[in-house]
């Protein structure tokens, strides 16, 4: 049955004008969104569509949620950027209530997820030679194989996705990969050099990935013991999308150094972070590190208003309490053109069948029932609708996904 809240299928939205001078640097799906509310979108023709990826989970409080739009209306009027020249009175704020939030001392604001990484890279390599007196230029990073970590030149350089990395060489020396989930390989590959091990808790693009549940764990025990920093990278897995503040809270481990982003935004600006303590982001001095929008008090007012959000617990339980469902409803589906499904809070990776269809095609099919999805890696499609879904728009999502399932399956 379709959703009465959907508007039936008439003619494709084709309201593409001026598209041919964008760069093709993306494959969209063929909706034109005009306007967002909570977890559904509009498309020009006036069709409604569950928004089932929520920006990659920039948007996991929803589209125009009315408190963090309030806190974006009322800081336009204000003031919207002095860069950091000058001292605004937003951005102490929100650096002492993400740090609160965070349990740790001091937030490196930046804009977005990639430059938290560099920030996190430049960080770490820094406090290698400046506290852990690493030889000078010797500083190796420890990263995973299937990362993703951004599209910078320095962070693609150790991306084993070859569609991310073919022609954009040559590449920023001074990381190691290691095989994701195994914290040997970890410890084997650490050595006098190394100043960090940079993982994702959860890898969002390689399909939500979920690491045996002892290995952030271990590789915590490792660091510590021999002095490495331990970097999660909680863009995507972050701010409540795991049922949880962060990922690592899961498993009960306190990284060294949290890089945020995405969510961080609420979905209006562009706002990231690295978070640590005194001891590690102390390293730097004034002068060697920036951004011209970085902590501008617009994304920092932003930003107060998304810590606000989180300090409840409220977004936490309640993608807890919807990922319980969504992983007991997509559970059933395996063997009925689903080979594996994994779960984290509201977040889920789907690997389809590939005999079936590709995860394109499925998502196609899925964006004419009115559900909005993304493939990822050929067959895998992500699920992150924003946390403020209703579970009975949740469970129209993955109705739909049943029905185009069965339509496959012929
Ligand atoms: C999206 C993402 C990034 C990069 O963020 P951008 O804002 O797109 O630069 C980095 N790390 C992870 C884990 C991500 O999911």
């Amino acid at each position: 049955m379709l959703h009465p809240r959907v508007a039936p299928m008439t003619a494709l939205a084709s309201e593409s004008i001026g598209e041919e001078h964008l760069a093709h640097t993306y494959s969209p799906l063929n909706v034109v969104v005009e306007s967002g509310q909570g977890a559904w979108v509009t498309d020009v023709a006036g069709r409604r569509y569950l928004d089932c990826l929520a920006a990659y989970s920039a948007v996991n409080f929803g589209h125009g949620h009315p408190k963090l739009i309030a806190a974006a209306k009322a800081q336009l009027d204000r003031i919207t950027l002095t860069s950091r020249a000058f001292r605004n009175d937003q951005l102490g704020p929100f650096a002492a209530a993400l740090a609160a939030l965070a349990g740790k001392d001091m937030v490196i604001p930046m804009n977005t997820g990639a430059e938290a990484v560099e920030t996190g890279i430049k960080v770490a390599r820094a406090w290698g030679y400046r506290a852990k007196g690493v030889a000078p230029g010797r500083a190796r990073i420890i990263v995973a194989d299937g990362n993703f970590h951004g599209r910078t030149t320095t962070i693609i350089s150790f991306s084993d996705d070859p569609v991310a990395t073919a022609d954009f060489g040559p590449f920023t020396p001074g990381f190691v990969r290691v095989p994701y989930g195994n914290s040997a390989a970890v410890e084997a590959a650490i050595d006098e050099n190394t100043v960090a091990v940079l993982l994702e808790p959860i890898q969002g693009e390689a399909g939500v990935i979920v690491p045996p549940a002892d290995y952030l764990p271990a590789v915590r025990e490792i660091t510590t013991r021999h002095r490495v920093l331990f970097i999660a990278d909680e863009i995507q897995s972050g701010l409540g999308r795991t049922g949880a503040t962060f990922q690592c809270d899961n498993v009960q481990v306190i990284p060294d150094v949290y890089l945020l982003g995405k969510a961080l935004g609420g979905g209006i600006v562009p706002v990231s972070a690295v978070v640590g303590d005194r001891d590690i982001l102390g390293v730097l001095n004034p002068g060697e590190h920036g951004s011209t929008f970085g902590g501008n008090p617009l994304a920092a007012a932003v930003g107060v208003a998304v810590v606000e959000l989180l300090a409840s617990g409220e977004m936490q339980e309640r993608a807890r309490m919807l990922g319980a469902h969504l992983e007991a409803r997509l559970s059933r589906l395996v063997g009925k053109g689903i080979v594996a499904v994994r779960t984290a809070g509201l977040w889920a990776g789907i690997d389809v069948d590939p005999a079936l269809a590709p995860g394109r095609q499925v998502c196609e099919r899925l964006m004419e029932r009115g559900v909005l999805a993304k493939d990822t890696h050929g067959s895998t499609i992500r699920l992150a609708p924003p946390i403020v879904i209703e579970v009975e728009h949740l469970d129209f999502a993955v109705d739909q996904l049943e029905a185009v399932l069965a339509e496959l399956r012929g």
